[in-house]
């Protein structure tokens, strides 16, 4: 007797009819349950959302008034019998995995997440599960991550360099994630960070959310332009190139990507210094985390989804591929699609 999965793939997104709720839709539904507030997983025009409790306030910030239910990690809630429950992600404050339960059978969607404890969200957290929903946007081996302590002090040390040398700095990451990171890794010896607006509402958002960050200095017209330059500038990529950007010159540039992992893609952006800084899981990362769920069957749903399937059928997986409409949130303009954009191919990668 073959009976209904508890989660379909479906055109409207992650679903589970069982409790008729989605799991990130890309389409309006009743009812979104969010693994995290980034655009590409949590989207307008749903009656109901449910999501982690630090995800509210940039949930709110994004989306307007929407009606919002928020819970703790590991805090149960029944939806129409069903049993869902919330464990960290470390992808970026508020992420989270879902784990769907029903009559013993169990589901983990990742959603976005990072195996390393970045000191600001909480870390990852396996969670054993028969079916586990995972992405790979850094599904490849040439992926592979510096201990952030490392990374940072590069960072630190190049501040220091342009700050001697007066050269203003501008480094570049995405406003949710990326940008705290940065912010909660800099030496503040070295000077004060600038903040661009939409970084600095986001900021906002998560201090009202009771998040405590660095202190940061909103860039508006009336900031001397002397002050930021001696500071540095935190930007979204959406920055790179506007006149905004230019006015602070002469400036070294900075790009904090994944993708920076790739030869050309700091050229390509035009980026004095790419730092492999990401908010993915590497590929060690990615093989450890499947691993460590124990599952029965795995679905990778973004990034590399084919090799990776492939990859992981020949060390003994049942691994499948599953179209779906996420995004790239580490692309390195905000309108790349991040493969097209940076023309990434297994062999251009840096090996
Ligand atoms: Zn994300
Ligand atoms: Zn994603």
């Amino acid at each position: 007797m073959s009976k209904k999965p508890l989660i379909e793939f479906t055109d409207n997104g992650i679903y589970c009819p069982q409790g008729k709720f989605y799991i990130d839709p890309w389409k309006p539904v009743d009812d979104a349950v969010i693994t995290h507030a980034h655009s590409d997983h949590a989207r307008w025009g749903s009656k109901r959302y449910l999501a982690h409790h630090l995800s509210k306030e940039v949930l709110l910030y994004r989306l307007g008034d929407i009606s919002l239910q928020t819970i703790e990690y590991g805090e149960k809630v029944l939806m129409n019998g069903v049993e869902i429950s919330m464990y960290p992600a470390g992808h970026v404050i508020g992420s989270a995995q879902i784990r769907v339960e029903y009559k013993g059978e169990v589901w983990v969607i990742s959603g976005d997440y990072k195996t390393e404890d970045d000191g600001v969200c909480a870390p990852f957290e396996p969670v054993k599960c028969h079916h586990f929903i995972s992405e790979c946007t850094f599904g490849m081996p040439v992926f592979q991550w510096k201990p952030q302590q490392q990374l940072f002090e590069d960072v630190n040390n190049w501040w220091r360099h342009n700050a001697a040398n007066n050269l203003a700095t501008v480094i570049v990451g995405y406003s949710l994630g990326k940008a705290q990171r940065i912010l909660q890794n800099l030496d503040l010896s070295i000077g004060k960070v600038y903040t661009h607006g939409v970084i600095e509402n986001t900021n906002e958002a998560l201090r009202r959310n009771g998040i405590i960050l660095n202190e940061t200095h909103r860039i508006t017209p009336e900031t001397p332009k002397e002050d930021a330059r001696k500071g540095i500038i935190l930007a979204p990529p959406s920055a790179v190139g506007t006149p905004w950007m230019r006015k602070f010159g002469p400036y070294s540039f900075g790009y904090c990507s994944g993708w920076m992992a790739l030869r050309g893609a700091k050229r390509r952006r035009a980026a004095d210094r790419g730092f492999i800084l990401s908010d993915h899981a590497d590929w060690n990362g990615l093989v450890s985390a499947i691993d460590a769920t124990g599952c029965e069957k795995v679905y990778l749903t973004h990034g590399y989804t084919a090799s990776f399937a492939r990859y992981l059928s020949e060390i003994g997986f049942d691994a499948h591929e599953v179209h779906t409409l996420f995004g790239d949130d580490e692309a390195v303009a905000p309108s790349d699609n991040s493969e097209d954009a940076i023309g990434i191919n297994p062999q251009e990668a840096n090996i």
